[in-house]
């Protein structure tokens, strides 16, 4: 697949077709640039400011674009909040449909054909195979991406965090724990 991928690059930019460029500045973005350090600075402030989590349940794309995040895999975002009753997961189930803008590039699991399955036929296993025990009364909320709308995972703000700072609430924000295969971490 490599040897092909690059084989179709230089005969497109022989062509004429693509700047050799510009494609590394893309993959430079989105392996360095765009990570889940962005998602979970918009998880940090929704723990930290009340209005600023309102406007992320209420309008997920335009919340998450007012600090900067936007653009290709993130035009359409929903927030999905945990809390003690309720935890979410999400998967595409059709292909690997996910927030690029907020979570840079997926995992190769997300991609993978046991994951997309399992996370809808037996989600409670997935979890504890990724180190997630919910208590059994836990319902587990599996949500589906699409190439139109993409989740969000809002941890539940773990206990003695009251006095950190967005910096310091962001670090205990994990890129599973925004897909829901993953908790948030614990105070430091
Ligand atoms: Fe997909």
């Amino acid at each position: 697949m490599t040897a092909r991928v690059r084989a179709l690059e230089t005969i497109l930019s022989e062509k004429g077709l693509i700047d050799p460029a510009a494609i590394d500045e893309i993959v430079d973005t989105y392996q360095n640039k765009i990570g889940p350090q962005n998602g979970a600075k918009v998880v940090a402030r929704a723990w930290s400011d009340e209005r600023f989590d309102a406007w992320l349940r209420k309008d997920a794309t335009a919340a998450i674009a007012s600090l900067g995040y936007t653009g290709r895999q993130g035009e359409h975002m929903r927030a999905v909040h945990n809390t003690p009753d309720t935890h979410n997961l999400v998967v595409c189930t059709l292909c690997s449909c996910y927030p690029w803008s907020v979570l840079g590039l997926p995992p190769v699991w997300y991609k993978s054909p046991p994951y997309r399955s399992r996370a809808v036929s037996d989600p409670r296993g997935v979890l504890s195979e990724f180190g997630v025990a919910l208590d059994p009364h836990v319902n587990i909320r599996v949500w589906d991406s699409t190439a139109e709308l993409r989740y969000l995972v809002v941890p539940m703000r773990p206990e003695g965090t009251d006095g950190l700072s967005e910096e310091a609430l962001a670090g205990l924000v994990s890129r599973d724990a925004m897909i829901g295969t993953g908790l948030a971490g614990r105070a430091p």
